[in-house]
């Protein structure tokens, strides 16, 4: 519709404006940091007891900030990937196996994997942060626990305002693979959820929501040539559809039961 691509539009044009920031600003982070060296090494200031302190407060702070920039630069698509044939079942099975060590034992994870499901084309670190990243708005989203189920299939059809967000145009779903990740929380409202991809949209505290999550998300498979779309019910939950060009051939996916059984030496 005219409103997904006015809205696919308005995202662009914040991540050309963001990412031109982001830029600049790490440069001049760049400087300060090396500049915080260079004090660091002073032995006059070695002596002194207390500047050694200022300075790794300083240095800390501006390592944090260059982590916010680093975020804001994958969401405007400024940085460079490198997208490869990604075996999803491995990769999905190994974030799994570490949320369900660390997160709230209250939130059931659940993988549920087609048995033909495809490799994907994307930067496995990114593919792994963005699922992070989701993962974790799911536990906020379920502050008494839940479910969090992840899921990979081939792309059986490619919803009309999932396609109006593609690059390619001509892009038809056999290209592609559905990963989703639906969670059972508190869901978003109709506002939230048109501005859940926009850098630094945050509904939580100060201090605990950045707003960067779900950006960071949109510039991975938008750089990624896919497509991201958000399905939420206040009260019912939330479940993020994630498209991403598949990638190589077929390969059966390990199930749960029989992931290390089945992996083969390389
Ligand atoms: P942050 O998590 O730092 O607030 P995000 O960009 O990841 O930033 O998310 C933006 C907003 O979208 C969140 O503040 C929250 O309101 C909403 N949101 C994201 N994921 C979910 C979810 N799974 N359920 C409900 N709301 C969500």
């Amino acid at each position: 519709s005219e409103e997904a691509l006015n809205h696919a539009q308005r995202l662009e044009s914040v991540g050309q404006l963001t990412g031109g920031i982001a830029h600049d600003f790490n440069n001049l982070l760049t400087v300060i940091q090396g500049n915080l060296q260079v004090l660091d090494e002073l032995p006059a200031l070695r002596s002194d007891g207390v500047a050694p302190e200022l300075l790794a407060a300083a240095a800390r702070a501006s390592r944090r900030a260059a982590e916010l920039t680093g975020k804001l630069l994958a969401f405007s698509r400024r940085q460079v990937l490198q997208p490869t044939a990604v075996d999803l079942g491995a990769l999905m099975q190994s974030l799994v196996d570490m949320l369900r060590r660390t997160l709230d034992q209250r939130v059931r994870i659940a993988l549920q994997q087609s048995a033909d499901c495809p490799q994907v084309l994307a930067d496995p670190g990114q593919l792994e942060s963005a699922l992070l990243n989701i993962a974790i708005n799911a536990r906020d989203a379920m502050p008494e626990g839940g479910t969090l189920t992840f899921s990979a299939e081939p792309c059986q059809t490619l919803p009309a305002s999932v396609r109006l967000g593609l690059d390619d145009p001509t892009a038809t779903a056999e290209s592609f693979v559905l990963i989703s990740v639906s969670d059972t929380g508190c869901g978003m409202s109709e506002h939230v959820r048109e501005h859940a991809f926009e850098p630094f949209f945050t509904t939580k505290d100060k201090g605990r929501g950045t707003g960067l999550g779900l950006s960071t998300v949109y510039g991975f498979v938008k750089q990624s040539r896919g497509a991201v779309a958000i399905d939420s019910v206040p009260q019912v939950g939330t479940t993020l559809a994630l498209y991403l060009p598949r990638g190589g051939r077929a390969l059966p996916c390990a199930g749960e039961a029989e992931a290390d059984a089945t992996r083969l030496p390389s």
